[in-house]
């Protein structure tokens, strides 16, 4: 695992410089902001920038990473292949978060099994954006590299450090320990229909990096910065390879120094449906410590009180969004350790031995258990083993968890191809 090294003495930086008033302009935005081959054989790393339309500092710095001054001379040395993808481009040319739908929530199994049979059907902003997105995946995915990374370029509405998200599975563990920031995992139970569960599906790491505030000048910056973090960690360029890398990591680190790279776990979320009126208190940064019982926030003019102590996540203070708050939990290293050993061992076949308890043939991630045994599982037990879906199926309960092998079709599009036979 290589980590970034400093040796300088670096301060937090509180002030945020407010980016110009770009998003409310026309971009001339395509859907492939950029594409680099190496010259040698290699991973392929895919980036999207501004999923939300009005988090412009990913596209901004894949426009940046993209210009030929920058990386003139980079496909002599590169292995594999670097593609820089534009995300909501409608909602990105008028500074909106979505149109109709949010582009990050959609990627559920019964849209992709849908998108996959009758692609024509999809109308709607979002629903045409992901239907393009999903083909551009599926056309990258045959070019043959030894590996795909995909990193998610996104900022936040309330003012936070830089972070990366992950759903919880080992492989994406492993690319965002590249990242020096905190990482908070754990995701998946909370949210469904992200593009990163999706390719997570897959059984491709992917993980979200979130710069710092939507109009703050920085995020820009750090996510340019973690493009090149992420091209080592894929395996793309080597450290000494890439100018300056060193400052790129202390770029990112400097602003994130305030957080250490503690892992967290979301215990918590808030929803808001679009009827609702949502206002977050002001004053709260992302990982800003709560108490139980504290009063974070307003739902339709009531008051909504911490039901757990720990970190504020995600605060939303924007009209759009679907998440109020989350709040996380620093994570234990040991349990780290102990869930990675598990996890690599295949450990969760000593639950197979119970009666009532087996893993599904056809997906070999999930594990069945009988209703009246499923009573007696602990949640902290099935996440040390990476079990953070469940499905309730009939007379059985079902948990999934992303520790999967790398498929060519999800399970849920072979299914649907199945049945067109
Ligand atoms: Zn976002």
């Amino acid at each position: 695992m290589i980590f970034c090294a400093s040796s300088i003495k670096l301060t937090p930086n509180t002030t945020m410089t407010k980016a110009p008033e770009l998003t409310k302009t026309k971009f001339d935005v395509r859907r492939i902001i950029g594409k680099i081959e190496g010259k040698h054989p290699g991973p392929c790393i895919i980036f999207f920038g501004s999923i939300h339309g009005n988090e412009t500092s990913g596209y901004l710095a894949l426009k940046r990473f993209f210009d030929p001054a920058v990386t003139r001379n980079i496909s002599n040395k590169l292995r594999g292949t670097i593609i820089g993808i534009t995300g909501n481009i409608k909602a990105l040319n008028e500074g909106k978060r979505f149109i109709e739908k949010d582009l990050n929530r959609i990627w559920t199994h019964e849209n992709l099994a849908r998108i996959s049979k009758h692609p024509e059907l999809f109308d709607g902003n979002e629903y045409a954006e992901m239907r393009d997105l999903y083909a551009e995946i599926n056309n990258i995915l045959t070019g043959g590299a030894t590996n795909y990374y995909f990193i998610d370029l996104h900022t936040t509405s309330g003012s936070t450090l830089p972070f990366v998200i992950i759903n919880d599975s080992l492989q994406n563990r492993a690319l965002a320990r590249f990242f020096p920031t905190p990482v908070v995992l754990g995701i998946e139970e909370y949210l469904e229909g992200t593009i990163m569960d999706y390719i997570n599906d897959l059984g491709f790491p992917a993980i979200a990096m979130e710069s710092g505030q939507h109009d703050d000048m920085e995020s820009e910056d750090i996510h340019f910065a973690s493009v090149w973090v992420a091209l080592v960690a894929a395996g793309c360029l080597k450290e000494e390879e890439v100018r300056g890398y060193k400052a790129h990591c202390d770029r990112i680190r400097f602003a994130a120094v305030a957080e250490k790279r503690n892992f967290y776990e979301v215990v918590y979320r808030e929803p808001v449906n679009a009827n609702q009126e949502f206002v977050m208190n002001n004053g709260y940064s992302n990982f800003h410590r709560v108490a139980k019982g504290e009063t974070l926030a307003h739902k339709n003019k009531k008051e909504i009180i911490a039901e757990y102590s720990g970190r504020i996540f995600m605060p939303l203070y924007q009209s759009q969004g679907s998440e109020g708050f989350f709040i996380i939990r620093k994570i234990n290293k040991i349990w780290l350790r102990l869930s990675r050993f598990l996890r690599k061992n295949k450990l969760e076949y000593v639950f197979t031995v119970l009666p009532g308890i087996q893993i599904k043939p056809e997906e070999r991630n999930v594990l069945i258990v009988n209703k009246k045994i499923a009573a007696f599982f602990s949640t902290d037990l099935l996440h040390l083993f990476g079990y953070r879906k469940v499905r309730i199926n009939g007379s059985k309960v079902e948990y999934v968890k992303r520790e999967i092998p790398q498929y060519t079709q999800p399970y849920y599009l072979k299914t649907e191809a199945n049945k067109q036979q």
